[in-house]
């Protein structure tokens, strides 16, 4: 039984880092859905966030708070 279970677990974080890879994020500043794969992003209190495009992340990084409620 734990056997299956294992093999279970395994098969669903398989399905999740998927899932991640493709997955879309939300911009923080401008809303709008990046993929996740973004090479722009920025890590705020252990979260990552991604941006559309470097001037959003500037923003972000200036004033984190400000996007974040
Ligand atoms: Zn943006």
């Amino acid at each position: 039984m734990s056997g299956w279970w294992m093999q279970g677990n395994a098969t669903g974080r398989e399905f999740l880092q998927v899932a991640v890879k493709d997955s879309l994020k939300v911009d923080p500043v401008c809303k709008m859905k990046v993929k996740a794969s973004s090479s722009i992003k920025s890590t705020f209190n252990k979260q990552e966030y991604v941006f559309c495009n470097k001037s959003c992340k500037l923003k972000f990084d200036k004033t984190p708070e400000k996007y974040l409620k």
